[in-house]
């Protein structure tokens, strides 16, 4: 058997990002200028609304959306269980309790009658989660978050593109964070966005972002001189990275017509094959963006999941899983909070049952005829 070349992320730099790199490096401005301008710009028009401010990191993007809606401590946020640790730490950071909510086993995201039932008088917010891109129904989310007096922070990183109706993800909540780490849809090597509907959100955040420098009182304009009426951060995003992210985003077409593309023929494959199930929005009005095929082993498959990750991975194809533990299981989480076992099925179903595959830009219709072929003769051996 010829071994496969599939990995499962490849970010897709060529010429045009190695010269806008260059191009800043050979002038002066190397932070927090007009390319982060025309990023955060080009970023809010292919969202179709909304104001945009660039940061270092979707991390980041949730810390300072916390910080600015005033969480800490006593107050509880409800966030998915089966999510990247970055959405837990930025809560946590604050001082405020992480309330996990288990998920749903059709899409694997949050199970929204979890989320109703975990509403307590300390509820301050909610924490979304597109889960791998898949859209939550935000329209319920929103009434939920409406009917108890919340606040919605949108955790988009793997959701670039992916639309309610027909609007971005994002839009919903009081912002929507963005990522742009290599295996994201679209990358600045590291980097994030922050998005919202409010432009005095997005310029309180960007402030905020950048020390709280305050350059707006009377007096003259001196360079230099500035004020600060609050606490601040430095989670600026670089020139070289923001010229990076203006190319990256004119392929972002190019790209979501290959990964849906992907996606449908490696999914049709795979729910061919007896116990395996692709999670996936079961709506049509609910659009992905595709970041990655979500194949959940039921039945005998169930319980052989590492040795079918590795068979795979054997054959050239590389895998992931998202996310290998309900985040209450994580030993600081777990230690801190304590953890109820029972509590997740659903969440722990997916990490324990699920494999990621890839169906990025850098692979075509074959490859993933390749991947599903290459399941069924695994799951039929093993
Ligand atoms: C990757 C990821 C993050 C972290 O993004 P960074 O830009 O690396 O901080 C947060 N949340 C989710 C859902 C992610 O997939």
């Amino acid at each position: 058997m010829t071994k496969l070349d599939i990995p499962f992320g490849r970010p897709w730099i060529e010429d045009l990002e190695r010269d806008a790199v260059m191009e800043v490096l050979s002038g002066h401005i190397l932070t927090h200028g007009p390319n982060c301008h025309a990023f955060e710009k080009g970023f809010a028009k292919m969202m179709g609304g909304g104001h945009a401010v660039s940061t270092s990191s979707c991390m980041a993007s949730l810390h300072l959306s916390w910080m600015d809606l005033g969480v800490g401590p006593g107050d509880e946020v409800l966030l998915p269980a089966m999510t990247h640790v970055a959405t837990a730490h930025a809560v946590a950071l604050t001082g405020a309790t992480p309330v996990f909510v288990d998920s749903e086993l059709t899409s694997g995201n949050m199970d929204l009658d979890d989320m109703a039932a975990k509403v307590t008088a300390k509820t301050k917010a909610i924490g979304i989660v597109h889960y791998v891109g898949i859209p939550i129904d935000m329209v319920k989310v929103m009434a939920l978050a409406e009917k108890h007096g919340l606040k919605v922070v949108e955790d988009c990183a793997l959701a670039v593109e992916a639309r309610i109706d027909g609007t971005h993800v994002g839009l919903f909540g009081h912002t929507g964070c963005y990522s742009f780490y290599p295996v994201k849809h679209i990358t600045c090597g590291e980097g994030g966005m922050l998005v919202s509907k409010d432009p005095e959100t997005v310029k309180r955040i960007g402030e905020f972002r950048a020390f709280n420098y305050d350059r707006s009182g009377p007096g003259p304009k001196v360079p230099g001189l500035y004020d600060v009426k609050g606490l601040g951060m430095n989670y600026r995003m670089s020139e070289m990275q923001a010229a990076l992210g203006r190319v990256q985003l004119t392929r972002l077409p190019d790209i979501m017509r290959i990964r849906e593309a992907n996606f449908r023929a490696l999914q049709k494959g795979l729910n061919a094959i007896d116990g395996v199930r692709v999670l996936d929005s079961g709506e049509d009005r609910l659009k992905s963006s595709f970041y990655c095929v979500t194949m959940l082993l039921e039945g005998d498959l169930a319980a052989k999941r590492n040795d079918i990750a590795l068979a795979l991975n054997e054959r050239g194809i590389g895998t992931s899983i998202y996310y290998p533990h309900p985040i209450g299981r994580l030993r600081y989480y777990r230690d801190k909070f304590g953890y109820d076992a029972n509590g997740f099925p659903g969440a722990t179903a997916i990490a324990d049952n699920a494999i990621a595959l890839p169906c990025g830009p850098h692979l075509g219709v074959k490859d993933m005829e390749d991947i599903a072929g290459c399941m069924a003769e695994t799951a039929a051996r093993l």
